[in-house]
This record gives structure tokens, C-alpha cells and sequence, in this order.
């Protein structure tokens, strides 16, 4: 039934913004253990070739793996894993990287930002109260602790996910 639906909603737009994360927060599946994930801030990251290199001085709001159809175009794979902290804790601590916006099925846009020079997706939702990180391009990504899954509207066949995490078709119920 979900594969089904892929086609008919293929066109639809989706963002990683700040209603949506909120929207996350709120929702009745979210489970009791998100604040007691254990990235200690201050964590650094950058592009594959080093030309951009950020810096995040607070813990994530929120980690989760998005499966829809933009991610799976920005990312080249089956969905993206970001890391969503405040706005005000992130900061491009060297290069410039390069921004594109794709439209919202939930309004507005998403912005969502890679390095020009190497390619590397580094980061998506990009708004004044948050900014996604693409997980990998951590220094350590292994800090990177999903806590749902969501559009997984979108989810390729192909894609495998964590049972044991919370699963949401589109953004979690409001
Ligand atoms: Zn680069
Ligand atoms: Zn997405």
C-alpha cells in the first residue's frame, strides 16, 4: 500500500522546518528518552575536501532519518540523517557553502546547503530557530542517535529501518 502511494505523492515538497520539528516534539509517539541523548556540545563537522567546516555549541533539539523524495535527491541515497540543533548554536567556522531551497508540502521552504567545490550535502531546514546537519558529515558521526523515522511515505524498498523506532508516513501528527 505504501509503494502504491509513492507515485501519487511524488511531487509533494517537504521540509525539515520549524513547524515541522515542533510538530515532531509535540507528537503522542515521541518517545520519553529524547532528552537523554548524549552529544556533548561542542561538536565539529565539515565537506569531504575541508573548504567548509561548521561548528555547533548546544545539544541537538531533535535526530531523525527523513525518507522523502527531496532528501532522497539531495542525498543520492535512501534518506537523509540529520542532526537539528538551534540556529543560534551553529556557526560556519571556515568556506562558504552553497544554498538551494526546495519547496514544502508543509509551506514555506527548506533550505538546504552542500559545498560547491566537492559536493558534499552538508545540511537542510535551515531556519532562524534551527539548522539540520546532514549526520555524516560530522567529525564523529557516530554521535548521531536517530530517535524516529519519518516520511517514510516516500521510504525506497531497498531502504532497511530501526523497528524499535518511532515511524511516522509524513511529519508526526500535530
Ligand atoms: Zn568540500
Ligand atoms: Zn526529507
Amino acid at each position: 500500500m505504501r509503494r502504491r502511494a509513492i507515485g501519487k505523492r511524488r511531487w509533494l515538497k517537504p521540509a525539515h522546518d520549524r513547524q515541522n520539528v515542533l510538530a515532531l516534539l509535540r507528537s503522542p509517539g515521541w518517545p520519553a528518552t529524547t532528552t537523554t541523548k548524549k552529544m556533548s556540545a561542542p561538536f565539529t563537522g565539515g565537506c569531504g575536501c575541508g573548504a567548509i567546516r561548521y561548528q555547533v555549541t548546544a545539544e541537538p533539539i531533535v535526530m531523525f532519518n527523513c525518507h522523502c523524495r527531496d532528501c532522497q535527491r539531495a542525498t543520492g541515497t535512501s534518506f537523509s540523517a540529520v542532526v537539528y540543533v538551534p540556529a543560534k548554536a551553529f556557526k560556519i567556522t571556515k568556506g562558504s557553502p552553497r544554498y538551494y531551497q526546495t519547496s514544502s508540502e508543509s509551506g514555506g521552504h527548506n533550505k538546504r546547503g552542500f559545498c560547491a567545490d566537492c559536493g558534499s550535502r552538508l545540511f537542510g531546514g535551515i531556519s532562524d530557530q534551527g539548522h539540520g546537519i546532514n549526520a555524516a558529515s560530522l567529525d564523529d558521526p557516530t554521535l548521531f542517535k536517530p530517535q524516529m523515522h519519518i516520511w517514510t511515505a516516500d521510504a525506497q524498498p531497498w531502504d532497511h529501518m530501526d523497528p524499535d523506532l518511532p515511524k511516522f508516513e509524513k511529519y508526526a501528527p500535530q
